[in-house]
């Protein structure tokens, strides 16, 4: 149902002729109606030590409910939704139920992770606003990380520099996702206040027999110590390349190797311990 959604989904933006045509249009003017009537939902994918298998966060990855089209996937909507304003009401509503879902799963050693967008920084009272979710929570900040994907972090440095260290001044923690696909300078990437980055699925997924793609895991590996930042891989699809992440020092890995993302409840029983399969026992 997975490719069908996105089948159905698909919508285009012409950047030349700098308009959106019908069907985005009405995508993006139902989306206000998703946030308002609970049409949106989270699933929750784990992210695991490599040393262990200690499960340290949950990502938060979002789908839409559609009345009409069934379950979309952010792919579908969330770059349209990016286009516009309304992107902030999808991270509020992001933040506030991820947070919640937090504070009820009650391990005080589990953080969340919240995807959050280029367009978001800009607004002024971004990190205010993030600051107020997290207080009423009730949750540590450090349980908190934002993770923005590198592309999106070239749109405006300073600004993301700013807000970053309005942040985690704070105590929340903020990661760069699908490293490898922008061209950060590592001076930039050096004054940022990182604590983690996330290697992009692309390198990670064949490097057992791509050995230019194992080269780059195992550069960005040490780049990312060498800053004093946690390194993770996306994507992990089997056993093969856990291993071989364990032995570049790979520090976290995630994906369907060991558990894809997954609604609130099936992730309380996956973390209870009894859809864990040979994860924890094959590694431990
Ligand atoms: P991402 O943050 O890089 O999330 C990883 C994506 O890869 C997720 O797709 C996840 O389901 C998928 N994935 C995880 N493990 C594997 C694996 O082993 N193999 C493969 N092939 N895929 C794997 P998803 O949920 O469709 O999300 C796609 C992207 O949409 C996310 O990429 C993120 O950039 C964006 N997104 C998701 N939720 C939100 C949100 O709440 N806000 C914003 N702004 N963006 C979001
Ligand atoms: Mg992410
Ligand atoms: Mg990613
Ligand atoms: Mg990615």
């Amino acid at each position: 149902h997975h490719a069908k959604a996105r089948h159905l989904g698909v919508v285009r933006y012409h950047p030349s002729q700098n308009h959106y045509d019908a069907a985005s249009l009405s995508l993006i003017s139902e989306f206000r109606r998703a946030v308002t009537d609970n049409q949106l939902v989270l699933h929750y994918q784990p992210k695991a030590k490599l040393s262990d298998g200690a499960v340290e966060a949950i990502e938060a990855l979002v789908r839409w409910h559609h009345p009409a089209r069934g379950l979309l996937y952010p792919d579908v909507f969330v770059p349209l939704v990016e286009q516009t304003d309304l992107i902030d009401d999808l991270t509020r509503w992001v933040l506030r139920h991820a947070l919640e879902d937090l504070a009820t799963i009650g391990d005080p050693h589990l953080a969340v992770a919240v995807n959050i967008s280029a367009r978001n920084l800009s607004r002024h009272t971004f990190a205010a606003d993030v600051k107020a979710a997290v207080r009423r929570a009730g949750i540590e900040p450090h349980r908190l990380v934002l993770e923005l994907t590198e592309t999106a972090l070239l749109f405006d440095p300073t600004r993301a520099h700013d807000v970053f260290t309005d942040l985690t001044s704070y105590g929340i923690r903020v990661s760069i996702d699908d490293f490898g696909r922008g061209q950060t300078s590592l001076g930039y990437l050096s004054a940022l206040p990182l604590s983690e980055i996330k290697i992009d699925r692309t390198f990670v997924r064949d490097m057992v027999t791509n050995a230019a793609h194992a080269a780059i895991v195992r550069s960005v590996v040490e780049l990312g110590h060498n800053l004093g930042l946690i390194v993770v891989a996306e994507g992990v699809e089997t056993a093969e390349v856990g291993d071989e992440l364990r032995e570049c020092g790979c520090d976290v890995a995630q994906g369907y190797w060991f558990a894809r993302p997954m609604p609130l409840v099936d992730l309380r029983r996956w973390l209870a311990g009894s859809d864990r399969g040979d994860f924890s026992l094959a590694q431990l």
